[in-house]
């Protein structure tokens, strides 16, 4: 089946370009391609068009143009945080959750063999961390608090204002990754009450490889990456202009047409759980009403992996994933699911459809359709 030809339901993995950005990222290739650190008149053309971004993507997101950095995505921005943090301060105690994407879980690996202590905070069944639990997990040795905003396998938001206000109150510096929730849910940098903020653009309709670390002004943070002094001497490397163009413009186009597109991907979500559910042993995972509005999670108990069904569904035209792309071709059982309580057998079954705006209910009703032949199919399959 030719690529166009599938049905593509694993946007939380990259969701393909919106023409708004790939229009104004083509126009900054073909006429926009001085350097901006160039003093001439090309070089300021792109200054402008990369101040602009700037500009754009701190309005939408309620910050101020001095607060966001241009990354190269939510790996780099996560890993600068606590990096960043750990080597400003030198020692001390970080806060995470269990739950984080890998950029934040190794960062913090590493970063106890350099003898930095960590806390994981254990969520609910449901993917929630509380504010109880963080204040009580909070020590004079914190450093940072790192919680995501919307978890990329299961889908649940968190409260992050009430953890945030919790982390003040104890002054201690506070960063959520919010990959998976900037252009899907409604944000405000200043409302969250966070101190740094991780995006992505390519989880939005922008292009691959292009992010952004936003910073509260008075929280600076020593950089990563050491060059030419780019990005106000904080992360120095050529700007990609383009990408950064485009990101604003999908960040603008999404945040646009948000309340629309949240009831059109609500609805065909709603309807896939209800469907998926209908099928014996096929459990919802994450909060049912607090999560993401294309996110549709499950844990199918019976199959021994879910990449049996992943590819089950491939050959079928549709294209998901087992809950987070880098871990889709691992034997390993989800460690989302673990820390939620879930047995290693049903954590090694976890599936995701994370639908877009170019779904349909008819491709919903598909695969609606196909499921209990799959499911039946690859219950009696054994691990390979
Ligand atoms: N954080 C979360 C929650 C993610 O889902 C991802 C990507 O899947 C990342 C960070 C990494 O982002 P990027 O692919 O831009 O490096």
């Amino acid at each position: 089946m030719k690529e166009s030809e599938m049905i593509y339901m694993d946007h939380a993995a990259t969701a393909p370009i919106l023409g708004k950005a790939l229009e104004e990222m083509t126009r900054c290739y073909s006429e926009i391609f001085g350097n901006p650190s160039a003093i001439h008149s090309s070089g300021q053309a792109a200054r402008n068009a990369l101040e602009n971004a700037r500009a754009r993507i701190a309005k939408v997101l309620g910050a101020f143009n001095t607060e966001v950095f241009f990354t190269s995505g939510g790996t780099e921005s996560d890993n600068w945080v606590l990096e960043g943090m750990a080597r400003k301060k030198g020692h001390g105690h970080i806060i995470t959750t269990a739950i984080e994407h890998n950029a934040i879980l190794r960062t913090a690996e590493y970063l106890e063999e350099c003898s930095f202590t960590v806390t994981r905070l254990l969520p609910d069944r449901l993917g929630r961390i509380t504010p109880e639990q963080l204040e009580a997990a909070i020590t004079p040795d914190t450093i940072l608090v790192s919680v995501m905003t919307a978890n990329n396998v299961v889908g649940t938001i968190q409260d992050i204002p009430a953890l945030a206000k919790i982390a003040r109150s104890r002054r201690v510096p506070f960063h959520t990754d919010a990959v998976q929730a900037v252009g899907h849910i409604s944000l405000n940098f200043r409302k969250l009450g966070v101190d740094y903020l991780s995006l992505s653009a390519h989880k939005f309709g922008g292009p691959r490889g292009v992010g952004a670390l936003i910073c509260r002004v008075p929280n600076p943070l020593p950089p990563l990456i050491f060059g030419g002094g780019q990005e106000r001497g904080k992360r120095s490397g050529t700007e990609n202009v383009p990408g950064i163009v485009g990101m604003a413009a999908a960040l603008e186009q999404r945040t646009a047409g948000m309340t629309e597109e949240t009831a059109y991907l609500t609805a065909m979500r709603d309807r896939l759980i209800d469907g998926m559910m209908r099928n014996d042993g096929v459990f919802l995972t994450g909060d049912p009403t607090n999560r993401l509005p294309g996110m549709a999670s499950f844990v199918v108990a019976g199959v021994k992996h879910s990449a049996f069904l992943v590819n089950a569904l491939n050959e079928r035209g549709v294209c998901v994933s087992s809950g987070s792309a880098c871990s889709t071709a691992s034997r390993e059982a989800s460690h989302v699911l673990e820390a939620m309580g879930y047995d290693s057998g049903l954590s090694r079954c976890a599936l995701r459809f994370s639908l877009g705006q170019e779904n349909t209910m008819d491709e919903v009703e598909y695969v609606i359709g196909i499921m209990p032949a799959v499911i039946e199919a690859q219950r009696t399959k054994e691990m390979w």
